[in-house]
């Protein structure tokens, strides 16, 4: 490439990068609401609770109060439960008598789900709580396990400055339609489908 050339590609890309700043500053100068945000992070790929856990990880750095709700209890003990179970700043909760893959019993599965979901209900009427996980909140509503109409008035009634994070796979329409922003992980690929294990740090 020339000397001309190289100067004439490097104006080309200084047009173009002043086009793209002009963009994204007339975009920020017009998002100028305020609000608590219901994000949904959703899909079947791996990502969605660590997502949300990053956020809570975020909130706190800035001394935010945040509320957890795990609504499946793992078989692992998960290094986000250990970081924060006892911080200041986050009350956490995790459904009693561990809702997992297999209790196979849907009364107590029910009753379970109904206890845990009565915490929620508490955080999201308390105002000095800035964010709120509802982690694999989803599958609750899949399963029927906890009526929607309920969920989704104890969202729209919550603090207008509260946010709330939910995830699992499979997110209901009415949960979608009441969220500012959602996002679907998609599966790609997975390393347990190789046939390798769960690995600390990095799964749980
Ligand atoms: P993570 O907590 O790692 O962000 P997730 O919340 O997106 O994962 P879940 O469906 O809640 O996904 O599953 C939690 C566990 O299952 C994690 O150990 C995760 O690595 C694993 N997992 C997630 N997606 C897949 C997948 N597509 N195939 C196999 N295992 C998966
Ligand atoms: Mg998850």
């Amino acid at each position: 490439m020339s000397t001309e050339q190289v100067s004439d590609r490097a104006a080309r890309h200084k047009r173009a990068m002043q086009r793209k700043k002009d963009h994204v500053d007339s975009r920020i100068a017009r998002a100028t609401i305020d609000k608590g945000l219901l994000v949904i992070l959703t899909g079947n790929g791996k990502g969605k609770s660590s997502s949300a856990f990053g956020m809570i990880a975020r909130s706190v750095g800035h001394g935010l109060r945040c509320g957890v709700v795990q609504f499946i209890k793992g078989t692992w003990e998960c290094g986000e439960h250990l970081l924060f179970k006892d911080h200041p700043l986050v009350e956490f909760h995790v459904m009693a008598t561990g809702f997992t893959w297999e209790t196979q019993d849907r009364d107590t599965d029910i009753a379970a789900a109904e206890r845990t979901w009565s915490a929620a209900e508490k955080l999201l009427q308390d105002e000095s709580i800035a964010v709120v996980l509802l982690d694999e909140l989803t599958y609750m509503l899949t399963y029927g396990y906890l009526d929607k109409a309920r969920v989704v008035a104890a969202l729209q009634q919550r603090p207008a400055h509260q946010h709330v994070i939910i995830t699992g796979r499979n997110a209901s329409r009415e949960l979608i339609d009441l969220a500012d922003t959602v996002s679907e992980v998609k599966d790609i690929r997975h390393a347990f489908d190789a046939g390798i294990k769960v690995q600390k740090g990095i799964d749980y």
